[in-house]
């Protein structure tokens, strides 16, 4: 079955047709980075890891690029509000520059513990901010541009196809949003900003001369002027999260396609939502998950990828420790079968269950289905070389590192702290005390084992 993949721009499932196949260019927009990423930022970056592994799967050579978005993300959609930078500096007393650098390799270490592969070429904003200008320029020249008091904008009204990504109901949205926080000065509500000025009198922590004073760039010409500059300007594939459809896809297709005249990417793929309490899992609203909080919890990285995994990318997910424990206890399963086969020679003879894999995956990325074929191979009676090579072939594809040896996961403080409590009740003769804190510790899913070492607590 030849790749199709669903088309944000055409809203339909077309056969994939690189420029110059076997080479696909692809664009993924990337983490802004003044605080931890949650595991809902991870849910796009998951998919976009299922995506690039099924090119490569399937013949195609990708060549991936991600933005670090270092600068000009300020605290509203629209173009008020401060950098979003400047703010995690303010909370935590250091530089903007230090931040950026603090959460850019959390990120990045995040992203290799749950396995996602690295992009070909990861570029921040700021390495590249005379590219920046000169596409600002190059809009001005066309007739693109206005100036306000704060910035420069874009005339959306201008571009007879603005918006073309968007749905009616993010029109609304949008118009909607624009009567809270309403720049009298912008011309149509659309209108967004390429260069924001630095007001008069301040030093801002980022900023740049520019052929209109000092400032910075908006949020949206980053990933433009980057991604025209690595891979031309019509690309196969531009990805991100849903909530870019509406303002920053949008705008970057304005500026790009207002420069170029070319169609800016032929292809736009976004991931639906992870959801918490039914609300999509954000940075701002508080209620948002972190890598490290499940690990804390005795999850590894994997089984949060696992998770991910058993939803279709363009439907939401939600996110419960209950269904987190689930994924948990599948993936441990999976471990297990391909644990039983690693000692045998892979044969690749295991034809039907490959075909079935590609196809689910050809169907627009269908994970859960490929999932699926996975389980259905390892019920069946395909000899065990034979299983040992469609898992090592599928898992190039889910990533979920299933022939590698784990680390023994680490117990979480809490545990720790009750083992070590028990250890001192028993040196004091307090049996009673120590054994109720033995039932707490095997409540909370662990078991103790006394050993000449010393006394340690293990996963049930
Ligand atoms: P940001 O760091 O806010 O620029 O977001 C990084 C990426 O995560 C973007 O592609 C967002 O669209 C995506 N994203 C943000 N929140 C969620 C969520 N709850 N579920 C899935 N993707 C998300
Ligand atoms: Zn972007």
């Amino acid at each position: 079955m030849a790749l199709r993949l669903y088309n944000s721009l055409t809203r339909a499932k077309d056969d994939f047709e690189p420029a110059a196949p076997p080479k696909v260019s692809l664009y993924t927009c990337g983490p802004t980075v003044y605080n931890y990423q949650h595991v809902g930022n991870y849910r796009t970056y998951v998919f976009e890891d299922v995506l690039v592994r099924t090119l490569k799967l399937l013949g195609f050579l990708p060549n991936r690029v991600m933005n670090i978005t270092d600068v000009g993300h300020l605290t509203s959609q629209g173009d008020e509000g401060e950098d979003k930078m400047e703010v995690g500096a303010a909370r935590e007393g250091k530089s903007a520059w230090d931040i950026a650098k603090f959460y850019t390799e959390a990120f990045l270490s995040d992203c290799k513990e749950l396995n996602l592969l690295p992009a070909d070429t990861l570029c921040k904003a700021t390495d590249y901010i005379p590219e920046q200008i000169a596409l600002v320029q190059k809009l001005e020249a066309k007739g693109f541009v206005y100036r306000t008091a704060d910035g420069l904008y874009f005339d959306t009204a201008k571009l007879p196809d603005y918006g073309k990504l968007m749905t009616k109901e993010h029109l609304e949205g949008l118009k909607s949003g624009a009567r809270v926080e309403a720049n009298a000065e912008k011309r149509h509500i659309t209108d967004f900003a390429l260069w924001k000025l630095s007001p008069a009198g301040t030093t801002r922590q980022m900023e740049w001369d520019s052929p209109w004073g000092k400032g910075f760039p908006g949020w949206h010409i980053e990933c433009s002027a980057m991604a025209m500059r690595f891979l031309g300007e019509t690309l196969d594939i531009h990805c991100g999260g849903i909530d870019h459809v509406p303002v920053h896809h949008t705008n970057e297709i304005a500026q790009s396609e207002g420069a170029t005249g070319k169609p800016f990417a032929k292809v736009w793929m976004h991931a639906e939502f992870l959801l918490m309490n039914n609300a999509k899992m954000a940075k701002s609203s508080g209620g948002f998950v972190k890598l490290s909080d499940l690990k804390e919890k005795g999850f590894s990285p994997l089984d949060y990828k696992y998770h991910c995994l058993t939803a279709h990318y363009r439907k939401q997910l939600d996110f419960t420790w209950e269904s987190l424990e689930g994924s948990k206890t599948a993936r441990r399963r999976l471990k297990d079968a391909a644990a039983a086969v690693a000692g045998e020679a892979a044969k690749p003879n295991c034809a039907e269950f490959s075909a079935r894999f590609k196809d689910a995956l050809s169907d627009d990325l269908n994970a859960p289905s490929a999932l699926a074929v996975v389980w259905d191979a390892l019920k069946s009676d395909l000899p065990a070389g034979a299983k040992k090579a469609f898992l090592e072939e599928a898992d190039s594809v889910l990533g979920l590192d299933l022939f590698a040896a784990e680390a023994v996961e680490a117990v979480p403080a809490g545990i720790v702290a009750l083992v070590e409590k028990r250890v001192q009740a028993k040196a004091r003769k307090d049996y009673a005390e120590a054994d109720a804190l033995r039932k707490e510790i095997e409540a909370a899913g662990y078991k103790v084992l006394d050993g000449k070492d010393g006394s340690k607590a293990v996963k049930k």
